[in-house]
Protein backbone atom coordinates (compact mmCIF):
# COMPACT_ATOMS: atom_id res chain seq x y z
CA UNK A 1 0.00 0.00 0.00
CA UNK A 2 1.57 3.20 -1.26
CA UNK A 3 -0.09 5.63 1.78
CA UNK A 4 -0.62 5.33 5.30
CA UNK A 5 -4.03 7.29 5.86
CA UNK A 6 -7.35 6.04 6.54
CA UNK A 7 -7.48 4.04 3.07
CA UNK A 8 -4.16 2.29 2.80
CA UNK A 9 -4.40 1.64 6.52
CA UNK A 10 -8.57 0.01 6.59
CA UNK A 11 -7.37 -1.64 3.44
CA UNK A 12 -3.89 -2.82 5.20
CA UNK A 13 -6.80 -3.90 8.36
CA UNK A 14 -9.46 -5.62 6.14
CA UNK A 15 -6.67 -7.61 3.91
CA UNK A 16 -5.35 -8.86 7.66
CA UNK A 17 -8.37 -10.09 8.41
CA UNK A 18 -9.01 -11.89 5.26
CA UNK A 19 -5.31 -13.67 5.79
CA UNK A 20 -3.33 -11.03 3.66
CA UNK A 21 0.15 -10.29 4.11
CA UNK A 22 0.78 -6.13 3.35
CA UNK A 23 3.67 -3.60 3.59
CA UNK A 24 1.55 -0.16 4.37
CA UNK A 25 4.26 2.84 3.02
CA UNK A 26 3.66 6.01 4.72
CA UNK A 27 6.18 9.19 4.07
CA UNK A 28 5.30 9.95 7.83
CA UNK A 29 5.26 7.76 11.26
CA UNK A 30 2.36 9.36 11.30
CA UNK A 31 0.50 5.92 9.78
CA UNK A 32 -3.74 6.29 9.91
CA UNK A 33 -4.52 9.91 10.11
CA UNK A 34 -3.44 11.64 6.51
CA UNK A 35 -3.90 15.54 6.14
CA UNK A 36 -7.76 15.08 7.51
CA UNK A 37 -7.13 13.57 10.55
CA UNK A 38 -3.26 15.02 11.70
CA UNK A 39 -4.76 18.28 12.88
CA UNK A 40 -4.51 18.55 16.73
CA UNK A 41 -7.16 21.46 16.84
CA UNK A 42 -10.00 20.12 18.38
CA UNK A 43 -11.98 23.00 16.61
CA UNK A 44 -11.78 20.54 13.26
CA UNK A 45 -14.57 18.62 13.28
CA UNK A 46 -15.90 15.64 11.08
CA UNK A 47 -18.18 16.95 8.54
CA UNK A 48 -19.98 13.62 8.67
CA UNK A 49 -22.44 12.59 11.72
CA UNK A 50 -20.48 10.08 14.02
CA UNK A 51 -23.57 7.32 13.07
CA UNK A 52 -21.66 7.45 9.42
CA UNK A 53 -18.19 7.55 9.98
CA UNK A 54 -17.41 3.39 10.68
CA UNK A 55 -14.78 3.11 9.65
CA UNK A 56 -15.63 -0.57 8.66
CA UNK A 57 -18.55 -1.27 5.93
CA UNK A 58 -19.34 -4.16 8.14
CA UNK A 59 -19.73 -2.92 11.58
CA UNK A 60 -21.93 0.83 11.22
CA UNK A 61 -21.46 1.34 14.86
CA UNK A 62 -17.95 0.45 15.06
CA UNK A 63 -17.02 4.77 15.23
CA UNK A 64 -19.32 5.39 17.91
CA UNK A 65 -18.80 2.25 20.27
CA UNK A 66 -15.11 3.29 20.02
CA UNK A 67 -16.09 7.01 21.36
CA UNK A 68 -18.31 5.20 24.09
CA UNK A 69 -15.35 3.65 25.09
CA UNK A 70 -12.33 5.70 24.72
CA UNK A 71 -14.25 9.53 25.07
CA UNK A 72 -17.93 9.03 25.79
CA UNK A 73 -18.08 13.06 25.85
CA UNK A 74 -18.19 12.82 21.90
CA UNK A 75 -20.09 10.07 21.44
CA UNK A 76 -23.60 11.43 20.30
CA UNK A 77 -24.47 9.59 16.66
CA UNK A 78 -26.04 12.93 15.47
CA UNK A 79 -22.71 14.76 16.66
CA UNK A 80 -19.77 16.02 14.90
CA UNK A 81 -16.90 14.56 16.75
CA UNK A 82 -13.04 16.32 16.47
CA UNK A 83 -11.41 14.53 13.43
CA UNK A 84 -8.21 14.07 15.78
CA UNK A 85 -10.67 11.74 17.61
CA UNK A 86 -11.04 9.63 14.62
CA UNK A 87 -7.33 9.75 13.52
CA UNK A 88 -7.00 7.97 16.94
CA UNK A 89 -9.80 5.29 15.98
CA UNK A 90 -7.98 4.43 12.82
CA UNK A 91 -4.92 3.75 14.62
CA UNK A 92 -6.20 1.91 16.89
CA UNK A 93 -8.35 -0.33 14.68
CA UNK A 94 -4.49 -0.61 13.29
CA UNK A 95 -2.41 -1.28 15.89
CA UNK A 96 -5.73 -4.09 17.13
CA UNK A 97 -4.96 -5.71 13.39
CA UNK A 98 -1.35 -6.05 14.33
CA UNK A 99 -1.78 -7.85 17.49
CA UNK A 100 -4.46 -9.98 16.48
CA UNK A 101 -2.92 -11.27 13.33
CA UNK A 102 1.37 -10.79 13.87
CA UNK A 103 3.32 -10.37 11.30
CA UNK A 104 0.52 -9.27 8.33
CA UNK A 105 1.18 -5.65 8.32
CA UNK A 106 4.60 -4.05 7.87
CA UNK A 107 4.99 -0.70 8.15
CA UNK A 108 7.71 1.06 6.18
CA UNK A 109 8.24 4.93 6.29
CA UNK A 110 9.54 6.65 3.42
CA UNK A 111 8.44 7.93 0.23
CA UNK A 112 7.88 5.51 -2.82
CA UNK A 113 9.18 7.53 -5.96
CA UNK A 114 8.52 4.47 -8.21
CA UNK A 115 5.81 1.77 -9.44
CA UNK A 116 8.08 -0.86 -10.77
CA UNK A 117 6.70 -4.11 -12.69
CA UNK A 118 7.38 -6.19 -8.88
CA UNK A 119 6.16 -3.85 -6.55
CA UNK A 120 7.66 -0.35 -5.67
CA UNK A 121 10.88 1.45 -4.89
CA UNK A 122 11.62 4.04 -2.05
CA UNK A 123 13.75 7.84 -2.31
CA UNK A 124 16.38 6.04 -0.24
CA UNK A 125 16.55 2.93 -2.82
CA UNK A 126 14.71 0.53 -1.11
CA UNK A 127 12.84 -2.03 -3.17
CA UNK A 128 9.62 -3.22 -1.96
CA UNK A 129 8.65 -6.35 -3.97
CA UNK A 130 4.73 -7.32 -4.32
CA UNK A 131 2.21 -9.08 -5.48
CA UNK A 132 0.07 -5.84 -5.92
CA UNK A 133 0.41 -2.46 -5.63
CA UNK A 134 -2.45 -0.22 -4.31
CA UNK A 135 -1.91 3.70 -4.79
CA UNK A 136 -3.54 5.26 -1.76
CA UNK A 137 -1.65 8.25 -1.82
CA UNK A 138 -4.59 10.75 -1.04
CA UNK A 139 -4.84 14.67 -0.84
CA UNK A 140 -1.75 15.92 -2.55
CA UNK A 141 -0.96 19.74 -1.78
CA UNK A 142 -2.65 22.60 -3.57
CA UNK A 143 -1.13 22.97 -7.01
CA UNK A 144 -2.20 26.18 -8.42
CA UNK A 145 0.57 29.04 -9.52
CA UNK A 146 -2.75 31.38 -8.79
CA UNK A 147 -0.74 33.10 -5.96
CA UNK A 148 2.62 33.32 -7.05
CA UNK A 149 2.94 37.04 -7.56
CA UNK A 150 2.15 37.03 -3.92
CA UNK A 151 6.37 36.13 -3.36
CA UNK A 152 6.97 34.99 0.47
CA UNK A 153 3.57 36.56 1.69
CA UNK A 154 1.81 32.58 -0.34
CA UNK A 155 0.90 30.48 2.13
CA UNK A 156 0.39 27.88 -0.19
CA UNK A 157 0.56 24.14 1.39
CA UNK A 158 -2.12 25.50 4.42
CA UNK A 159 -2.36 21.88 5.96
CA UNK A 160 1.54 21.89 6.42
CA UNK A 161 2.17 22.08 10.28
CA UNK A 162 2.39 25.59 11.47
CA UNK A 163 1.54 27.13 7.90
CA UNK A 164 -0.29 29.49 9.73
CA UNK A 165 2.06 30.69 12.35
CA UNK A 166 3.42 33.81 10.36
CA UNK A 167 0.30 35.27 10.64
CA UNK A 168 -0.08 38.12 13.39
CA UNK A 169 -3.59 38.36 15.46
CA UNK A 170 -4.41 41.51 13.73
CA UNK A 171 -3.42 40.90 10.67
CA UNK A 172 -5.72 40.59 7.30
CA UNK A 173 -5.61 38.34 5.19
CA UNK A 174 -6.96 37.65 1.50
CA UNK A 175 -7.43 33.39 0.60
CA UNK A 176 -8.43 32.46 -3.06
CA UNK A 177 -10.80 29.11 -2.42
CA UNK A 178 -13.95 29.58 -0.34
CA UNK A 179 -14.47 25.31 0.38
CA UNK A 180 -13.78 23.79 3.52
CA UNK A 181 -10.39 24.05 3.55
CA UNK A 182 -10.73 28.10 3.69
CA UNK A 183 -13.49 27.29 6.39
CA UNK A 184 -10.15 24.77 8.05
CA UNK A 185 -8.30 27.65 8.01
CA UNK A 186 -10.64 30.37 9.41
CA UNK A 187 -11.45 28.20 12.12
CA UNK A 188 -7.69 27.56 13.30
CA UNK A 189 -6.70 31.42 13.23
CA UNK A 190 -10.13 32.64 14.82
CA UNK A 191 -9.70 30.25 17.77
CA UNK A 192 -5.65 31.04 18.07
CA UNK A 193 -6.62 34.95 18.81
CA UNK A 194 -6.82 36.05 14.96
CA UNK A 195 -8.59 39.22 15.06
CA UNK A 196 -8.08 40.76 11.32
CA UNK A 197 -10.72 40.44 8.19
CA UNK A 198 -10.70 38.05 6.06
CA UNK A 199 -11.63 38.91 1.48
CA UNK A 200 -11.93 35.22 -0.19
CA UNK A 201 -12.52 34.64 -3.54
CA UNK A 202 -13.28 31.67 -5.70
CA UNK A 203 -15.00 31.63 -9.19
CA UNK A 204 -18.59 31.41 -8.21
CA UNK A 205 -18.10 32.30 -4.39
CA UNK A 206 -19.90 29.39 -2.90
CA UNK A 207 -20.05 28.89 0.61
CA UNK A 208 -19.84 25.36 2.03
CA UNK A 209 -23.64 24.52 3.20
CA UNK A 210 -24.40 23.61 6.79
CA UNK A 211 -25.84 20.59 8.43
CA UNK A 212 -28.99 20.71 10.04
CA UNK A 213 -28.88 20.04 14.14
CA UNK A 214 -31.32 17.24 13.90
CA UNK A 215 -30.40 14.46 11.06
CA UNK A 216 -32.19 14.36 8.10
CA UNK A 217 -33.85 11.10 6.58
CA UNK A 218 -32.35 10.68 2.76
CA UNK A 219 -35.37 10.52 0.23
CA UNK A 220 -34.70 8.16 -2.04
CA UNK A 221 -34.12 8.77 -5.53
CA UNK A 222 -36.76 8.31 -8.21
CA UNK A 223 -36.77 6.54 -10.89
CA UNK A 224 -36.84 10.14 -13.05
CA UNK A 225 -33.43 10.78 -11.57
CA UNK A 226 -31.39 7.87 -11.89
CA UNK A 227 -32.50 6.74 -15.82
CA UNK A 228 -32.70 9.07 -19.05
CA UNK A 229 -30.93 12.22 -20.18
CA UNK A 230 -28.87 14.00 -17.55
CA UNK A 231 -31.05 17.15 -17.83
CA UNK A 232 -34.03 15.52 -17.17
CA UNK A 233 -32.63 13.89 -13.94
CA UNK A 234 -31.72 17.25 -13.17
CA UNK A 235 -34.88 18.51 -13.08
CA UNK A 236 -36.33 15.56 -11.20
CA UNK A 237 -33.56 16.45 -8.56
CA UNK A 238 -34.70 20.11 -8.53
CA UNK A 239 -38.29 18.98 -8.33
CA UNK A 240 -37.44 16.60 -5.45
CA UNK A 241 -35.24 19.17 -3.47
CA UNK A 242 -38.18 21.14 -3.39
CA UNK A 243 -40.56 18.47 -2.20
CA UNK A 244 -38.29 16.70 0.20
CA UNK A 245 -35.44 19.02 0.89
CA UNK A 246 -32.10 19.33 -0.88
CA UNK A 247 -30.35 17.82 2.15
CA UNK A 248 -32.94 14.32 1.77
CA UNK A 249 -32.35 14.35 -1.96
CA UNK A 250 -28.80 14.76 -1.65
CA UNK A 251 -28.00 12.27 0.83
CA UNK A 252 -30.60 9.70 -1.29
CA UNK A 253 -27.76 10.45 -4.00
CA UNK A 254 -25.37 8.80 -1.89
CA UNK A 255 -25.42 5.05 -2.16
CA UNK A 256 -26.11 5.57 -6.09
CA UNK A 257 -23.48 7.97 -7.18
CA UNK A 258 -20.35 6.35 -8.40
CA UNK A 259 -23.13 4.07 -10.35
CA UNK A 260 -24.55 7.03 -11.80
CA UNK A 261 -21.27 8.71 -12.65
CA UNK A 262 -20.23 5.05 -14.50
CA UNK A 263 -23.12 5.07 -16.73
CA UNK A 264 -22.88 8.80 -17.83
CA UNK A 265 -21.14 9.59 -20.67
CA UNK A 266 -18.08 11.53 -20.72
CA UNK A 267 -19.05 14.50 -22.73
CA UNK A 268 -22.09 14.71 -20.24
CA UNK A 269 -19.46 14.20 -17.35
CA UNK A 270 -17.37 16.85 -18.65
CA UNK A 271 -20.43 19.28 -18.76
CA UNK A 272 -21.19 18.30 -15.04
CA UNK A 273 -17.62 18.90 -14.38
CA UNK A 274 -17.91 22.33 -15.48
CA UNK A 275 -21.02 23.62 -14.67
CA UNK A 276 -22.25 21.77 -11.91
CA UNK A 277 -19.17 20.86 -9.62
CA UNK A 278 -19.58 23.46 -7.66
CA UNK A 279 -22.66 23.49 -6.58
CA UNK A 280 -22.40 19.73 -5.93
CA UNK A 281 -19.55 20.20 -4.10
CA UNK A 282 -21.07 22.51 -1.32
CA UNK A 283 -24.25 20.83 -1.13
CA UNK A 284 -22.98 17.69 -1.08
CA UNK A 285 -19.36 18.31 1.83
CA UNK A 286 -21.47 20.29 4.17
CA UNK A 287 -20.47 21.78 7.48
CA UNK A 288 -20.75 20.63 11.30
CA UNK A 289 -23.42 23.16 12.38
CA UNK A 290 -21.35 25.05 15.37
CA UNK A 291 -18.69 25.20 12.41
CA UNK A 292 -20.88 26.79 10.00
CA UNK A 293 -22.19 28.99 12.78
CA UNK A 294 -18.53 30.39 13.24
CA UNK A 295 -18.19 30.94 9.70
CA UNK A 296 -21.60 33.02 9.57
CA UNK A 297 -20.47 35.05 12.72
CA UNK A 298 -17.23 36.52 10.60
CA UNK A 299 -19.33 37.39 7.81
CA UNK A 300 -21.79 38.74 9.67
CA UNK A 301 -19.33 41.02 11.78
CA UNK A 302 -18.17 42.27 8.47
CA UNK A 303 -14.82 39.61 9.33
CA UNK A 304 -15.26 37.66 6.06
CA UNK A 305 -15.71 39.43 2.43
CA UNK A 306 -16.86 36.47 0.39
CA UNK A 307 -16.62 37.60 -3.64
CA UNK A 308 -17.34 36.00 -6.79
CA UNK A 309 -14.98 36.24 -9.84
CA UNK A 310 -11.22 35.52 -11.30
CA UNK A 311 -8.35 36.42 -10.51
CA UNK A 312 -6.58 39.06 -12.59
CA UNK A 313 -3.11 40.02 -10.67
CA UNK A 314 -1.57 39.61 -7.66
CA UNK A 315 1.46 41.16 -6.69
CA UNK A 316 3.66 41.58 -3.50
CA UNK A 317 3.37 45.17 -1.65
CA UNK A 318 5.56 46.91 0.83
CA UNK A 319 2.36 46.05 3.25
CA UNK A 320 1.94 42.76 2.10
CA UNK A 321 0.06 41.59 -0.53
CA UNK A 322 -2.88 42.80 -3.01
CA UNK A 323 -5.42 41.00 -5.37
CA UNK A 324 -7.56 42.47 -8.06
CA UNK A 325 -10.22 40.40 -9.53
CA UNK A 326 -12.64 40.73 -11.91
CA UNK A 327 -15.97 39.91 -10.37
CA UNK A 328 -18.01 37.48 -11.98
CA UNK A 329 -21.14 39.77 -12.13
CA UNK A 330 -19.98 43.00 -13.06
CA UNK A 331 -17.44 45.06 -15.21
CA UNK A 332 -15.20 47.11 -12.81
CA UNK A 333 -12.22 45.51 -11.38
CA UNK A 334 -12.69 45.07 -7.52
CA UNK A 335 -9.40 44.68 -4.83
CA UNK A 336 -8.43 44.05 -1.26
CA UNK A 337 -4.95 43.88 0.49
CA UNK A 338 -3.81 41.92 3.24
CA UNK A 339 -0.67 40.75 5.06
CA UNK A 340 -0.46 37.23 3.32
CA UNK A 341 -2.37 35.25 1.08
CA UNK A 342 -3.78 31.44 1.37
CA UNK A 343 -4.23 29.10 -1.26
CA UNK A 344 -7.13 27.27 -0.33
CA UNK A 345 -7.98 25.93 -3.52
CA UNK A 346 -8.11 22.42 -1.81
CA UNK A 347 -5.92 19.36 -3.13
CA UNK A 348 -3.97 19.76 -6.30
CA UNK A 349 -5.07 16.12 -8.24
CA UNK A 350 -2.17 15.77 -11.03
CA UNK A 351 -1.52 12.59 -12.62
CA UNK A 352 0.23 13.50 -15.68
CA UNK A 353 2.89 15.77 -13.37
CA UNK A 354 2.23 13.18 -10.10
CA UNK A 355 6.25 11.65 -9.75
CA UNK A 356 4.21 7.86 -9.32
CA UNK A 357 1.31 8.19 -12.06
CA UNK A 358 3.15 10.21 -14.54
CA UNK A 359 5.65 7.75 -15.47
CA UNK A 360 3.13 4.91 -15.47
CA UNK A 361 0.72 6.87 -18.02
CA UNK A 362 4.19 7.17 -20.57
CA UNK A 363 4.80 3.75 -19.92
CA UNK A 364 1.70 2.91 -21.22
CA UNK A 365 0.61 1.44 -17.67
CA UNK A 366 -1.63 3.36 -17.28
CA UNK A 367 -4.09 5.63 -19.32
CA UNK A 368 -5.98 8.75 -18.02
CA UNK A 369 -9.50 9.34 -17.93
CA UNK A 370 -11.37 10.80 -20.52
CA UNK A 371 -11.48 14.45 -18.52
CA UNK A 372 -8.05 14.05 -16.90
CA UNK A 373 -9.50 13.92 -13.81
CA UNK A 374 -7.84 10.94 -12.82
CA UNK A 375 -6.22 7.63 -13.96
CA UNK A 376 -8.90 5.01 -16.02
CA UNK A 377 -9.61 2.26 -13.31
CA UNK A 378 -12.31 -0.42 -13.58
CA UNK A 379 -14.90 -1.11 -11.48
CA UNK A 380 -12.92 -2.46 -8.60
CA UNK A 381 -10.08 -0.27 -8.75
CA UNK A 382 -7.70 -1.65 -11.27
CA UNK A 383 -5.50 0.57 -13.16
CA UNK A 384 -6.13 -0.06 -17.29
CA UNK A 385 -3.08 0.63 -19.80
CA UNK A 386 -3.29 2.09 -22.54
CA UNK A 387 -4.54 -0.58 -24.28
CA UNK A 388 -8.02 -0.54 -22.13
CA UNK A 389 -6.98 -4.01 -19.98
CA UNK A 390 -7.25 -3.81 -16.66
CA UNK A 391 -4.00 -4.44 -14.79
CA UNK A 392 -4.61 -7.08 -11.70
CA UNK A 393 -1.49 -5.91 -9.79
CA UNK A 394 -2.05 -2.14 -9.72
CA UNK A 395 -4.90 -0.48 -7.94
CA UNK A 396 -5.93 3.30 -6.85
CA UNK A 397 -7.86 3.83 -3.78
CA UNK A 398 -9.23 7.33 -1.98
CA UNK A 399 -9.37 10.65 -3.62
CA UNK A 400 -7.03 9.83 -6.35
CA UNK A 401 -10.03 7.07 -8.09
CA UNK A 402 -12.37 10.09 -8.17
CA UNK A 403 -12.18 9.59 -12.04
CA UNK A 404 -14.09 6.49 -12.26
CA UNK A 405 -16.27 6.96 -8.82
CA UNK A 406 -16.76 10.58 -8.71
CA UNK A 407 -17.18 10.59 -5.28
CA UNK A 408 -14.48 8.95 -3.39
CA UNK A 409 -13.56 11.48 -0.96
CA UNK A 410 -15.36 10.68 2.50
CA UNK A 411 -14.84 8.00 4.64
CA UNK A 412 -18.51 6.61 4.03
CA UNK A 413 -17.69 6.11 0.45
CA UNK A 414 -14.11 5.24 0.86
CA UNK A 415 -14.80 1.93 3.32
CA UNK A 416 -16.96 0.44 0.37
CA UNK A 417 -14.28 1.25 -2.26
CA UNK A 418 -11.69 -0.91 0.58
CA UNK A 419 -14.27 -3.85 0.46
CA UNK A 420 -14.26 -4.26 -2.88
CA UNK A 421 -10.39 -3.68 -3.15
CA UNK A 422 -10.26 -6.27 -0.74
CA UNK A 423 -12.26 -8.47 -2.14
CA UNK A 424 -10.57 -8.22 -5.59
CA UNK A 425 -7.30 -8.83 -3.80
CA UNK A 426 -8.26 -11.75 -2.49
CA UNK A 427 -10.38 -12.90 -5.32
CA UNK A 428 -14.11 -12.79 -3.45
CA UNK A 429 -17.07 -10.56 -2.90
CA UNK A 430 -17.39 -7.46 -1.29
C1 LIG B 1 -8.81 18.75 5.57
C2 LIG B 1 -9.70 17.58 5.26
C3 LIG B 1 -10.76 17.26 6.09
C4 LIG B 1 -11.58 16.16 5.81
N1 LIG B 1 -12.62 15.86 6.65
C5 LIG B 1 -13.36 14.75 6.42
C6 LIG B 1 -14.42 14.37 7.30
O1 LIG B 1 -14.72 15.06 8.26
N2 LIG B 1 -15.12 13.24 7.03
C7 LIG B 1 -14.83 12.46 5.94
O2 LIG B 1 -15.49 11.43 5.75
N3 LIG B 1 -13.85 12.81 5.09
C8 LIG B 1 -13.12 13.93 5.29
N4 LIG B 1 -12.13 14.26 4.43
C9 LIG B 1 -11.92 13.45 3.24
C10 LIG B 1 -10.67 12.56 3.28
O3 LIG B 1 -10.26 12.51 1.93
C11 LIG B 1 -10.90 11.13 3.74
O4 LIG B 1 -11.67 11.08 4.91
C12 LIG B 1 -9.60 10.36 4.05
O5 LIG B 1 -8.81 11.08 4.96
C13 LIG B 1 -8.78 10.04 2.82
O6 LIG B 1 -7.74 9.21 3.26
P1 LIG B 1 -6.58 8.73 2.27
O7 LIG B 1 -5.81 7.73 3.02
O8 LIG B 1 -7.17 8.29 0.98
O9 LIG B 1 -5.73 10.04 1.93
P2 LIG B 1 -4.79 10.89 2.89
O10 LIG B 1 -5.44 11.10 4.18
O11 LIG B 1 -4.39 12.08 2.11
O12 LIG B 1 -3.52 9.96 3.15
C14 LIG B 1 -2.61 9.64 2.13
C15 LIG B 1 -1.28 9.31 2.79
O13 LIG B 1 -0.38 8.85 1.79
C16 LIG B 1 0.88 9.44 2.01
N5 LIG B 1 1.58 9.45 0.73
C17 LIG B 1 1.24 10.12 -0.40
N6 LIG B 1 2.13 9.87 -1.37
C18 LIG B 1 3.06 9.03 -0.85
C19 LIG B 1 4.24 8.43 -1.36
N7 LIG B 1 4.64 8.63 -2.62
N8 LIG B 1 4.98 7.63 -0.55
C20 LIG B 1 4.59 7.41 0.74
N9 LIG B 1 3.47 7.97 1.28
C21 LIG B 1 2.72 8.76 0.49
C22 LIG B 1 0.57 10.82 2.53
O14 LIG B 1 1.68 11.37 3.21
C23 LIG B 1 -0.61 10.51 3.45
O15 LIG B 1 -0.19 10.16 4.75
C24 LIG B 1 -11.32 15.39 4.67
C25 LIG B 1 -10.26 15.71 3.81
C26 LIG B 1 -9.45 16.80 4.11
C27 LIG B 1 -8.32 17.12 3.18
Amino acid sequence: MVGGGYSGTMLAVRLADRGIHSTLINRSPDFGLGVAYATPFDGHLLNVRTSRMSAVEARPDDFLDWLRARNPACADPDGFAPRRLFGLYVQDRLAAAEAAHPGRIDRIIGAVVAVESDGVRLADGRVVIADAVVLATGNPAPKTTAGDGAGDRLLNDPWAAGALARIGADDDILIIGTGLTMVDMLLQLTAGGWRGRATALSRRGLLPRAHPLQHDTPANPTPGMVAGPASQRLGEGRRLARTGGWRAMMDGLRPVTADLWRDTAPAVRSRLVRHLRPWWDVHRHRLAPTVAGVIDGLVTDGRLRVAAGRVRRIAATAEGVSLDWTPRHGTTDASGVGGWLIDCTGPGHDPVRDPLTGPLIVAGRARLDALGLGLDLDGDGRVLGADGAADPRLFVLGPPARAAFWETIAVPDIRQRIEAVAAALTGGSA
